[in-house]
């Protein structure tokens, strides 16, 4: 049997990181998870992933605005590990308003969390990879890395930007093994969409339930919501050897919503 895949994902405490995290887990794969929340809860999800599928699974709390702690969370990996194979740049928040009324502070975080933390985590891992002639770089996108929607100018910057990282980290890897692909995901059910309902509802001026049916849902032509299971599916393959030649590339995983 192959050696177990050694794996960094960040910001999966929650929502898509935590459902990549369980299914990397699954798969036999150790797992420095990454992000915020209640240090008795992300205890328990921790301790949970490692006694029922009997891999390492570490937790490192690096806040993805800080390159120091950034650098410290993949040096912790790798000596916990011996190495990194996999790193999926998934940490994100998102926040929705008109430009003229949107907060600086907000396209800062925007931008340090969804963009420049991948930059640090990749910087740091990537030698290695290259030197081993293997990695798998992952970074969770989104449909907004493709297309755009109004109110939400930092987000969409900040995901096409990383769609333009994945291919610049792929030509880079190209000759020493290491892929570099993005994951462009529609709408998933996740603390991250279930927050921005209120302000969408505001920004658009609908009912909360009206912005599930009339904007969220209505972009995806299936009319259903994308699964964390789905999108772990999807990561574990282009880990896999058949997915070698994958490379640069952005994966929509939306139901349809940019195929219209
Ligand atoms: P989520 O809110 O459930 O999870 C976000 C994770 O990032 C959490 O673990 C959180 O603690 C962590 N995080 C936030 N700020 C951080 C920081 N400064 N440092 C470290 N960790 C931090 O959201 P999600 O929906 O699971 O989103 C995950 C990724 O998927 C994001 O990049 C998001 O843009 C992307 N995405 C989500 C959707 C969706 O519909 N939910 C669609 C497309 C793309």
């Amino acid at each position: 049997m192959a050696a177990p895949l050694n794996t960094v994902i960040t910001g999966s405490t929650s929502g898509i990181g935590l459902g990549i995290a369980t299914a990397f887990a699954a798969k036999g794969w150790n797992v420095m998870l990454n992000g915020f929340g209640d240090a008795g809860e992300i205890e328990g999800v921790r301790a949970g992933l490692e006694d029922k599928y009997g891999v390492k699974v570490l937790y490192n709390g690096a806040d993805m605005t800080k390159p120091e702690e950034i650098r410290n969370l993949i040096a912790e990996a790798e000596t916990a590990f011996g190495q990194v194979d996999v790193l999926v740049n998934n940490a994100g928040i998102q926040h929705v308003s008109p430009v003229e009324d949107f907060p600086e502070e907000k396209w800062n975080a925007i931008i340090a969390i969804n963009l420049s933390s991948a930059f640090h985590t990749t910087k740091a891992a990537f030698a290695g990879m290259k030197k081993r002639k293997f990695g798998r770089i992952i970074n969770v996108a989104s449909a907004h890395g493709l297309i755009a929607s109004p109110f939400k100018s930092a987000y969409v910057a900040a995901k096409h930007g990383i769609v333009g990282f994945t291919k610049t980290i792929a030509l880079e890897g190209a000759e020493h093994g290491v892929t570099c692909n993005a994951i462009c995901p529609g709408y998933v059910k996740t603390p991250l969409v279930e927050k921005q309902i209120p302000d969408t509802a505001k920004a658009r001026g609908m009912t909360e339930e009206e912005v599930v049916h009339k904007v969220i849902l209505e972009a995806q032509p299936t009319k259903q919501f994308v699964t964390v299971e789905q999108i772990g599916a999807l990561a574990i393959f282009l880990c896999s050897e058949d997915a070698a030649q994958i490379t640069g590339a952005a994966h929509q995983i939306d139901g349809g919503w940019v195929a219209h």
